[in-house]
């Protein structure tokens, strides 16, 4: 949670700018709000930063990705290839907005692979939901072309890709629409937040209208605006933004720590036998909030995060069990418990979401313990953890051989 161990002096000059006005929205009050608007110069960053043509900013990475599916045109009945490893907002954004999520193979990158979505794809496919999961990227040199060839539309759910990029360009910008979020555990937080980013204009205006009731945010008189589309509000507050703002501009400086420490890790952990890594596809434009550990086998991972926790080694996430990312602890989903009637409960699914057969994104994750970057470490315990990590993997690879 590399931005909230930096919450600070900087944040506080922004929010205590927004509190000087007492103008909390975003929109219109021109006079008193005297020049401060935290939410256009949020977007304003995150456009620096990521070189995105449009950004817009709205109440959570949950609501950036409804909003960024909507504005690409993604609604009812709308078959959307998503992953079985994210986090549930993915599927939860395609669900809302009345489409039917298909589950497609993940990769040794712990994203959707090529091959996945290969496979998945059918006459009816309309999009893809490609998420960027832990800090890195997806393969996009291969999964491009898929897109291509079945015409799909591609949105991309970088919620935990802030700052993450693949041969230069940034994780978001490859499809129609992408976004990220700033939860309190994100590289960058706002305390809730998200953004949306896209380079077609189109796509743009569609997004900042649908996350506010379909208003245009012509002219100065909030009552009297245009709405060419219905919406809703998924408004970011100007205390959100403001935090989102100063933490926006600490991502370079926190990315340059995270790979230090991340390259310092792999490099102490690359001798130890049973030790390989998730694939990074552009190491280069990793975000590196995470250390992505692939041991030889399931049993293997299991004995491993026994011993971390028998030796009192914390800050890792076994996902294939304990975390609410992988789809075997999505229980509500497939047994399809809604609050009220979903579209999809109408449609019908789409696969039998409790008889899912996805056994290599079970191998993948089964395998894959992930320690969260913290860039206020220094060397020593850098040092320390690797050695803490690599015994534990030693104990766990010796008890298969006897
Ligand atoms: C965190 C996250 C979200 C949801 O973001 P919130 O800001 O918590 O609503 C969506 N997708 C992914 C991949 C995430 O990691």
């Amino acid at each position: 949670m590399p931005g909230t161990e930096l919450f600070g002096a900087e944040e506080r000059k922004e929010i205590n700018d927004v509190l000087e006005t007492g103008i909390l929205f975003r929109y219109n009050h021109e006079q008193q709000r005297k020049g401060i608007w935290k939410a256009r110069d949020f977007e304003e960053e995150v456009k620096k930063l990521t070189g995105a043509r449009f950004a817009h900013a709205v109440s959570s990475g949950s609501t950036a990705v409804a909003t960024a599916l909507a504005a690409s045109g993604i609604g009812a009945g709308d078959k959307v290839i998503v992953p079985p490893f994210t986090y549930i907002a993915t599927v939860e954004a395609v669900l809302m907005l009345g489409a039917l999520p298909v589950f497609a193979e993940i990769d040794e990158t712990l994203c959707l692979s090529a091959e996945g979505i290969e496979k998945a794809v059918t006459a009816d496919t309309k999009a893809v939901c490609l998420v960027h999961m832990c800090g890195g990227m997806a393969h996009m040199d291969a999964i491009l072309p898929v897109i291509q060839k079945h015409n799909l539309i591609l949105v991309e759910d970088a919620g935990q890709a802030f700052g993450a990029s693949y041969h230069g360009t940034h994780v978001g910008l490859f499809g129609k629409a992408g976004c990220y979020s700033f939860d309190f555990f994100k590289i960058a937080t706002a305390g809730e937040g998200g953004v949306v980013v896209t380079n077609d204009e189109k796509v743009y205006k569609l997004a900042d209208s649908y996350s506010d009731h379909g208003h245009d945010h012509i002219g100065t008189i909030r009552g009297m605006e245009q709405h060419p589309v219905l919406g809703f509000n998924y408004r970011i507050s100007e205390l959100h933004a403001a935090v989102g703002l100063a933490q926006t501009r600490k991502v370079p400086y926190i990315r340059s720590v995270n790979r230090k420490y991340k390259n310092m890790l792999m490099e102490l952990l690359s001798n130890t036998p049973g030790i390989s890594f998730a694939k990074v596809p552009d190491p280069d434009g990793d975000s590196a909030t995470f250390l992505n550990l692939l041991l030889p086998d399931q049993p293997t991972a299991a004995r491993t995060v026994e011993a971390l926790n028998e030796h009192g080694v914390g800050g890792f996430n076994y996902w294939f069990v304990n975390m609410y990312h992988f789809i075997n602890q999505w229980d509500h989903l497939k047994e399809m418990r809604t609050a009220s009637k979903l579209p999809i409960e109408i449609f019908g699914t789409p696969q039998d979401y409790s008889q899912l057969h996805l056994p290599k994104s079970q191998e993948v994750i089964g395998r894959l313990i992930s320690f969260g970057i913290r860039c206020t470490w220094n060397e020593e315990e850098v040092k320390t953890l690797a050695r803490r990590i690599s015994d534990c993997v030693l104990k766990a690879v010796q008890k298969a051989h006897v």
